[in-house]
């Protein structure tokens, strides 16, 4: 197979002219690709001309477009260029089918997949499309049912809210609704993908407790914009969108999949509107780009793909990445193209299938390469050996300093979280033990002598005839009882906010509520007696004696204690499995 390429200009009909004479034979398979500057003011007129030489020069040569920027020509990125290529396959079994979804009628996985199922020797299939929603979503899963050796690769089309992005195949409309799918297929043809993002995460996790599609409001329940300001100085002002172009979050959905989104502006609430969803739940780290760092990157990949000798080899980029590298922006293309014949453009999403799960990605670049047959001769004489700099960069070294600091910090912070456990928990049934739960009571009292309200309760509980399980069944036995009881009490929710459970001692339990009516707190403690004598199965019955009782505004705390104290002893005396209050 071969690359052409051309840019739109005077030459261009003879250009093709001479393409198609000199490159096509009958019964071989190629294609058009077509990308054009987005914020080119002539871009319509020019696509307009554009299509009307391809279709009359190669009117069985397909034809895929969108808007674009950076378009990639003889190994370089354009701002204003409208970029032809046209790729010839060699091999009479390499072929092309085009599948264009039209935003308007319904796309359904399974037409999708009926497609792809009649296509032989499916080797990959490009994705172009100008919406990263709903449609975008049918498509993948659809993809996704193919078998893992299929490739998906592509791009999300450029636009900006003045001109939208759009996506067109042979003489259709410029839709902006649309995706289009490119199906490569052929006995001899191989693929290899890539992705490459080079950013390093530093710091601590943040969880995104709050998100709507690609609104991120809050990380670790605190407004999301307060990352950028309290770790990085980042203000709300005009510069947010390229000062935080620099750090990028790394989003982790589980240990495999992970991408880079970045934040493209903020609400006056804080949110921030993120480059592409990020879904609730999710793990998010800053990163950071070390320019040298994601150079080397690109130069390993590089060298990774001239091992494969491909023929072609499709570079989607991100428009950011593009953004990030400002006047130096060519430096990665250029890095790619050396030995190789590269195409493709900067767009606002790249598409990859990586470990059968179709992803879209931002802040990366993704390349697909591609040959006929296995045996091809390598173009380039030598494989370029890659620097490693010696030489660390100070940001670089800055952030090793950090990542490692974090990981010790974070390790003394789960050690001292599991000593703050042991310490208010007890271990046979994982309760608050004796001296917190008196902790939450005095504190409670405490709190509520200043406010106002003075609603609490206590209830405190026993289990009957214990020492007769102990001495029928032993001792382990007697253990396996309270710890069913503990699950029993946490099944029933008594271990939230306002409503704690502790373990008293031996086989004795304290309740504290607050919030509770009088009503709400014995109806309560009627449950909870039925609820173990129902759920708690053992071949001895296990019940309990209860005391409530309310704290008495102005009392001190023991009082109370006390009271609720007598009341249990009270029930044990009227004959047991019962419940006693003084209300
Ligand atoms: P009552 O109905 O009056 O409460 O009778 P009881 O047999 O339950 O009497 P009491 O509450 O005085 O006895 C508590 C027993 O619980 C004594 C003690 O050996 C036993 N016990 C205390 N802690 C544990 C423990 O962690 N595991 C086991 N298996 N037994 C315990
Ligand atoms: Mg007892
Ligand atoms: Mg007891």
């Amino acid at each position: 197979m071969k690359l052409l390429q051309a840019s739109f200009n005077t030459d261009f009909e003879s250009t093709i002219e001479n393409w198609i004479s000199n490159n096509i034979e009958v019964g071989s398979s190629a294609v058009f690709h077509v990308y054009a500057s987005y914020d080119d003011s002539a871009i319509f007129t020019k696509l307009d001309a554009v299509k009307e030489i391809l279709t009359k020069k190669a009117p069985n040569i397909p034809i895929i477009g969108c808007s674009a920027t950076g378009e990639i020509l003889d190994g370089q990125l354009y701002d204003d260029a409208l970029v032809v290529t046209l790729i010839v396959f060699d091999d009479p079994t390499s072929n092309i089918d085009v599948l264009p979804l039209c935003g308007n009628n319904a796309i359904s996985e399974n037409d999708i997949l009926d497609f792809a199922k009649n296509i032989p020797d499916l080797r990959g299939i490009e994705i172009i499309t100008a919406t990263s929603g709903e449609s975008f979503d049918i498509i993948v899963n659809a993809l996704d049912k193919l078998p893992d050796n299929v490739e998906v690769f592509g791009a999300v089309a450029v636009g900006d809210d003045e001109r939208k992005p759009f996506v067109f195949v042979n003489n259709s409309d410029y839709d902006e609704s649309v995706a289009t799918l490119v199906f490569y297929s052929g006995n001899s043809l191989v693929l290899q993908t890539n992705r490459m993002f080079g950013w390093k995460a530093i710091g601590y996790p943040f969880t995104v407790t709050r998100s709507e599609g690609n609104i991120v409001y809050e990380l670790d329940n605190k407004p999301a914009f307060e990352v950028y300001e309290h770790y990085l100085n980042i203000k709300k002002d005009s510069y947010f969108f390229y000062n935080a172009l620099e750090f990028p979050w790394e989003v982790r959905i589980d240990e495999e999949t992970f991408y880079i989104r970045h934040a493209k502006s903020v609400n006056p609430d804080g949110s921030i509107v993120m480059s592409t969803n990020v879904p609730l739940g999710s793990k998010i780290k800053l990163t950071y780009g070390d320019p040298l760092r994601m150079l080397n990157h690109t130069k390993q990949t590089s060298t990774n793909i001239q091992s494969f000798n491909p023929e072609v080899v499709f570079v989607f980029n991100c428009m950011g990445r593009k953004l990030f590298w400002n006047d130096q922006k060519d430096i990665e293309v250029a890095e790619l193209s050396e030995n190789l014949e590269t195409t493709g453009f900067s767009a606002l999403g790249e598409i990859l299938r990586h470990k059968g799960e179709t992803v879209l990605n931002n802040l990366s670049m993704v390349t697909v390469a591609m040959k006929e047959g296995c045996s091809q001769q390598s173009k380039n004489g030598h494989v370029k050996k890659v620097n490693r700099f010696s030489n660390m960069p100070i940001a670089a070294r800055l952030a090793v300093f950090i990542n490692t600091i974090t990981e010790e910090l974070m390790e003394k912070n789960d050690q001292l979280n599991d000593m703050l456990y042991e310490a208010s928990h007890d271990s046979l049934t994982g309760l608050l033990n004796r001296g917190a739960i008196e902790r939450v009571i005095f504190e409670h009292a405490e709190n509520k002598d200043n406010a106002s309200s003075n609603e609490w309760h206590l209830v405190m509980f026993d289990i009957d005839n214990f020492k007769q399980i102990n001495d029928h069944y032993g001792h382990s036995e007697g253990d396996e009882a309270l710890k069913e009881l503990a699950r029993c009490i946490n099944e029933l929710g008594i271990s939230k906010y306002d409503i704690e459970c502790g373990r008293w001692g031996g086989e004795e339990f304290m309740i504290i509520t607050e919030n509770y009516s009088t009503e709400q707190v014995k109806t309560g403690a009627e449950k909870l007696r039925n609820a173990i004598k129902e759920i708690i199965k053992k071949e001895y019955p296990l019940t309990i004696s209860v005391g409530v009782t309310k704290h008495r505004p102005g009392e001190p705390v023991t009082d109370t204690i006390n009271r609720v104290d007598s009341l249990l002893y009270q029930a044990k005396n009227h004959g047991k499995d019962m419940v006693c209050s003084d209300l």
